[in-house]
């Protein structure tokens, strides 16, 4: 299994997954021509997706799912909440998924799992190939869950949030409601909670750790790879963080 960010950050979130015969995105938070454009950039045949999973309805997330999917005649996954919020329940493509019931695709079965945010009915998820190959994507979550430290347990890979710094994100150009919104357990995780969620999961197995969402205005990336590097025992530059406006590198498992 191998999986590259079409992009990552408050102004559009994608993520592929493949395997040797089919690919799936999480989220589409980019307008269908983007998302056509870096699917060529990271030379994947959009014909090979078989899905789009959805982790909820904000529109960095699920802006261009649609407009991709009736394009492609492709299912859209969700939770019940972020279809009713993005008028789906009704629609031909749309099927319906629950935490704690994986989906299975042939090559991949997709692990919802319930998080704390400010949507709907927000899930984000874990792929694991019929090889026994975990990759867990997680981002849009205010706190860490017994849970979440459990269903994320065991990963090969792990794609996680690390939003802002907290001294940033108070001394930032945010309006005080935005700022507790943000900060708040329905909001996103700090670099010192993507560092604890880190330090929780990391085991001999883990081979890639990626750290995305990163905010422009409230974090600097540079905060990031120290704070994560440690944990990792690499030096900084050896973190990789993901780019708004870019793919990332294929990563491998
Ligand atoms: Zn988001
Ligand atoms: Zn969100």
């Amino acid at each position: 299994m191998r999986y590259c960010s079409l992009g990552s950050g408050s102004r559009g979130n994608a993520t592929l997954v493949a395997t040797d015969d089919q690919a799936l995105l999480i989220d589409c938070g980019f307008s269908r021509k983007v998302i056509m454009q870096r699917l060529q950039e990271a030379q994947q045949n959009p014909q090979t997706l078989v899905g789009v999973f959805v982790t909820h309805e904000h529109g960095d997330h699920a802006k261009g799912v649609q407009a991709l999917c009736e394009l492609l005649d492709i299912p859209i996954y969700s939770s019940f909440g972020t279809a009713r919020k993005m008028g789906w329940t009704e629609h031909a493509l749309w099927q319906c998924i629950r935490s704690e019931q994986p989906v299975e695709l042939g090559s991949m079965d997709v692990f919802p799992v319930v998080v704390p945010h400010d949507a709907e009915e927000p899930l984000q998820f874990v792929v694991q190939s019929t090889a026994g190959k975990r990759l867990g994507v997680l981002s849009d979550l205010g706190t860490l869950t017994p849970h979440i430290l459990q269903a994320y347990n065991g990963c090969h890979g792990l794609q996680l949030e690390a939003n802002h710094d907290p001294v940033m994100l108070m001394n930032g150009p945010y309006p005080p409601g935005l700022r507790a919104r943000v900060a708040g357990n329905f909001g996103h995780l700090s670099n010192q909670q993507c560092a604890e969620l880190l330090q929780r999961l990391h085991w001999q197995g883990l081979q890639h750790v990626t750290a995305g969402h990163i905010s422009e205005k409230n974090n600097a990336r540079e905060l990031v790879s120290q704070t994560l590097s440690g944990i990792l025992g690499c030096r900084a530059e050896e973190v990789k963080l993901l780019d708004q406006d870019s793919i990332s590198a294929w990563l491998h498992l």
